[in-house]
């Protein structure tokens, strides 16, 4: 398999690159650290950028406003993108989970949302777990009730990424508690501004107030707003899911293996046998990482949902997050001590928990790896069959 780039890559990737050089501000050149409220709108507005000059949704379908190129071509922008200060990653979930999902699941209407998704009009939240429903996500115990031509709904969401700055959220809800838990749970668009649902941020150890507590209380949600069909919603957020673990892997981290070498050039340590190994190792797992995107972009371009590999490349990310950044915090010595939320390095190896965590942690990639992957016997569960009312909570 010959993956460097074709004629038609090549040509694309100096178009890019020209374009990028013309509009964004090389990495590094920024030294202002804009709060959390102004990196949103700067995302939306890089994002409406990009669309006006026809990069955004390069491999989405014409249908959806994309430009319906092949997979490769996205990967090359990203490629040339990641030497860049902008980035769109406050759109994850609107870009790389919410948009999948309406195109496989929704309605002509809901589709609607997809264009203003593109040119950064829309931010959308995730609102799938709860305090008591996280790895276990299909225990979750948020009602939603049936009233003539709504569903009202009632519960608790927590760890709501961006819930402050979103006009829509996609919602998990439980429409029959009768049935067992993966079988009574429906999809919803939720309006963000109703006035039953309550924002409560919560500070992560970065300092950041990233994610948030949601409260649902009679939140009153149009019956055309539930994506598939009543006790479809496992099914529909297999498809978020699966997308959301893509995306984090295949994300602008902000730090790179050669800014690595940099921090070990600048501290004079490329002397250094050990540190030599170290730098060695993170680019053999970038090198690594970069081929399982090719092989996860070819998948999605046939049209095949990638699934275990999806699955891998999040957990490899994420090692090769702890792992690198860990050299960094070694390479800095008693300076990786100060932190404030301008110092990238330590803001990174702060952060190695949100990736590991978030989209599913380590422990249960390794489990669905297991099964899906491998073929190894299903965890044993004693709530196979059983109605989600008569589960121990
Ligand atoms: C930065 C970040 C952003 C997030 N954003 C969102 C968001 O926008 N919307 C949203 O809905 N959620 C979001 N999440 C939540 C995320 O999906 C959950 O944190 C994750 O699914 C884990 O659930 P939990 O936190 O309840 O941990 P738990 O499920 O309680 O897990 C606790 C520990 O037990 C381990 N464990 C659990 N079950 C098993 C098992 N079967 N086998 C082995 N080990 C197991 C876990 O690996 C973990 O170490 C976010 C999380 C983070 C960190």
């Amino acid at each position: 398999m010959d993956i460097s780039d074709t004629p038609e890559e090549a040509a694309f990737r100096a178009e890019a690159r020209a374009w990028l050089d013309e509009h964004a501000t090389p990495r590094g050149q920024s030294t202002e650290e804009p709060d959390l409220g102004d990196h949103v709108q700067r995302a939306r507005d890089w994002q409406r950028t990009l669309h006006e000059h026809g990069w955004a949704g390069l491999s989405w379908p014409e249908e959806f406003g994309g430009r319906g190129l092949p997979g490769a071509f996205a990967t090359v922008f990203a490629e040339e993108m990641a030497g860049f200060e902008e980035t769109t990653g406050s759109l994850t979930v609107s870009l790389g989970m919410v948009a999948p999902t309406l195109m496989a699941h929704g309605t002509p209407e809901q589709q609607e949302h997809i264009a203003k998704m593109l040119r950064g009009e829309e931010l959308w939240c995730q609102l799938f777990s709860e305090p008591g429903a996280g790895s276990d996500l299909a225990t979750l115990g948020t009602r939603a009730e049936r009233d003539g031509d709504v569903w009202v709904v009632n519960g608790q969401k927590v760890w709501t990424s961006l819930a402050q700055f979103a006009d829509y959220g996609i919602l998990l809800a439980r429409t029959d508690p009768d049935l067992p838990k993966h079988t009574g749970i429906s999809y919803f668009i939720v309006d963000m501004n109703d006035p039953g649902i309550e924002i409560r941020p919560l500070v992560q150890m970065t300092g950041q107030a990233h994610f948030n507590e949601t409260f649902l209380t009679d939140v009153r949600i149009p019956a055309e707003n539930m994506v598939g069909g009543v006790g479809e919603g496992w099914s529909v957020a297999r498809t978020t899911l699966t997308s959301e673990r893509s995306s984090i892997a295949g994300g602008n981290s902000g730090w790179s293996v050669e800014t690595l070498i940099e921090e070990a050039r600048a501290r004079g340590r490329c002397d250094d046998p050990v540190v030599r190994q170290q730098l060695a190792a993170a680019h053999c797992r970038a090198e690594v990482l970069k081929v399982m995107g090719y092989r996860i972009r070819t998948a999605t371009s046939q049209g095949r949902f990638p699934g275990p590999e999806a699955l891998a490349m999040k957990l490899g990310y994420a090692r090769h997050w702890v792992a690198s950044t860990e050299t960094a915090m070694e390479l800095l010595g008693a300076d990786a001590t100060m932190y404030d939320q301008s110092e990238p390095w330590q803001y990174a190896f702060l952060n190695q928990f949100a990736i590991r965590l978030g989209g599913g942690t380590d422990e249960v990639q390794q489990n669905i790896i297991g099964e899906l992957g491998l073929g190894l016997p299903r965890e044993p569960s004693a709530d196979r069959g059983v109605p989600w009312k008569d589960l121990p909570r």
